[in-house]
């Protein structure tokens, strides 16, 4: 079986996974990972090598493209709100231009100390169902049967902040604490952790992300709505 590298930009290549064909609804709008014909012209057989430019709106591992991130896929491990592992493998799929204005992001967090890392990205529309049917609240799980969630297109990242030994800073709650707590209005909080989260929100706001009213982890791409829903899983080696 031919392994597809993807040459970008920046030369990189993306995963070694394998996309679950029993699982697959590969989206229409530039899905790199089967999709080659699109970009044709792009492409460049090289022995067994494939090699082509990712779109902007395809597809990419965030582990595999990019350095300086942490990863915490909490929906690959049983700890959630769920209570079950609903993701194949620990991966962070994104849209390439999100993933873009992350790598972007990180840098300004790097220059004062901290880095990015992700609790979740892309999200299969089928997880979303999963995820509805427990907790059918759409201030906190989108409803997958209206428009679905930003996570569901690649567009969305939750996410905090950890020094550069890894250790988290104090946003005030866990990451998917359905409560008031989360809200970015509660202010009965220290001053630490009410400063960590506007350092986060500022940033986050200053780079094309915006934030949603209950959940100080979630963070929208300004363009991410133009992107389809998807439900494309993946099989980890
Ligand atoms: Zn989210």
């Amino acid at each position: 079986m031919k392994t597809a590298y993807y040459l970008s930009v920046l030369n990189i290549f993306i995963s070694s996974c394998t996309l679950d064909q029993t699982n697959t609804e590969i989206p229409s709008d530039g899905v790199d990972v089967v999709k080659r014909e699109t970009i044709s012209k792009d492409t460049v057989d090289v022995e067994d090598t494939v090699l082509f430019v990712v779109p902007e709106s395809g597809f990419i591992t965030m582990q595999n493209y990019a350095e300086g991130f942490v990863y915490d896929m909490k929906y690959a491990t049983e700890d959630n709100f769920l209570k079950k592992k609903v993701y194949n493998c620990e991966e962070c799929w994104l849209r390439k231009e999100v993933a873009d204005a992350l790598i972007k992001t990180n840098k300004i967090f790097i220059e004062r100390g901290y880095r990015i890392k992700f609790f979740d990205c892309y999200r299969p529309l089928d997880v979303q169902k999963i995820m509805w049917k427990i907790y059918p609240d759409a201030r906190y799980v989108a409803n997958p049967h209206a428009s679905g969630s930003i996570h569901n297109r690649g567009g969305a990242v939750d996410i905090t902040l950890v020094d550069m030994k890894g250790n988290e800073l104090d946003m005030g709650t866990t990451f998917d604490h359905f409560g008031k707590e989360a809200h970015h209005s509660y202010t009965e909080l220290s001053n630490t952790v009410l400063d960590n989260r506007k350092f986060l929100k500022t940033i986050m706001e200053a780079n094309g992300f915006s934030s949603i009213s209950y959940e100080w982890w979630h963070y929208n791409h300004k363009n991410a709505r133009q992107y389809k829903l998807s439900n494309f899983q993946t099989e980890c080696k």
